[in-house]
């Protein structure tokens, strides 16, 4: 979770909630599928080269661009198509081609998700604030929704959940260390977060596992699940850049 951004589409919402309703017949339909800076998170891109049926390296090639994101580590941003109006890749003319895996931002939106405090180890309060682009006509029509029903309706706290075990990682920055061990961070960060099927080999070929102790069952469980290798690659991470104690090496 992040804090409230500085900008007044963002407004913070209240106990009361928020109407809305987004379906083919709205006069604004698919305007917000293009032109869009979209920074995909590690289980975004999992579920879009499944849906598409292709390896994390191909997904990530033929549809993203990497660029530094939070705290300059290398994330990839949707590529939106070489047209006047730069639409998203995956939008028809009905509506979202991907929308049983579409990211957590597009079934996210109204909503945002933020935090306030948390600062010199203090507590965090989680917050809800509502994003209202100028060419959405989806407010003041439909049902009404709590952040809980509406995170419910879109399918996110599976998203949430994972994307909140990815935060720690992007919230600090690299550390400050000479430029070939900055640039080998960058890289063991994106293996380890995006491109998930190569890690996989690296987990399956290398003695990376051997150098901590994880239980049997975890193991079995992330060599099964894409998921599960997800969260052991960010604690790899924590325990690799950042000497979180995410992991118990072996020796030492
Ligand atoms: S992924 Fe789907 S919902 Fe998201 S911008 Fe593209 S077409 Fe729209
Ligand atoms: S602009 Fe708003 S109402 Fe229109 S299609 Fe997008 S989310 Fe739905």
């Amino acid at each position: 979770m992040l804090p409230i951004p500085d900008d007044k589409r963002f407004q913070e919402l209240d106990d009361d909630g928020f109407q809305f309703a987004c379906h083919p017949d709205v006069a604004c339909f698919n305007q917000c599928c293009r032109g869009l800076k979209l920074f995909l998170t590690p289980y975004d891109v999992l579920r879009l080269k499944n849906r598409l049926g292709l390896s994390s390296d191909e997904f990530i090639d033929r549809h993203t661009m990497i660029r530094p994101g939070q705290n300059g580590w290398p994330q990839p941003l949707l590529k939106m198509t070489d047209t006047y109006e730069r639409t998203c890749p995956f939008v028809s003319d009905q509506g979202c081609t991907v929308y049983d895996d579409r990211p957590g931002a597009c079934r996210s939106y109204p909503l945002g998700r933020g935090a306030r405090g948390g600062q010199a180890g203090g507590s965090q309060e989680e917050l809800f604030f509502l994003v209202r682009e100028d060419h959405c006509q989806g407010f003041e029509q439909g049902p009404h929704w709590s952040p809980q029903t509406w995170s419910a309706d879109q399918g996110l706290e599976e998203y949430n959940q994972i994307n909140d075990l990815f935060l720690p990682l992007i919230t600090r920055p690299p550390k400050l260390v000479p430029p070939p061990a900055a640039r080998k961070m960058a890289e063991m960060f994106f293996l380890a977060t995006y491109n998930l099927d190569l890690f996989g080999r690296m987990v399956r070929e290398s003695d990376l596992l051997k150098r901590f102790q994880v239980p049997p069952q975890r193991v079995q469980a992330m060599l099964q699940d894409e998921v599960e290798l997800m969260k052991f690659g960010f604690d790899w991470l924590g325990f690799t850049i950042f000497g979180d104690r995410t992991l118990t090496p072996t020796t030492g």
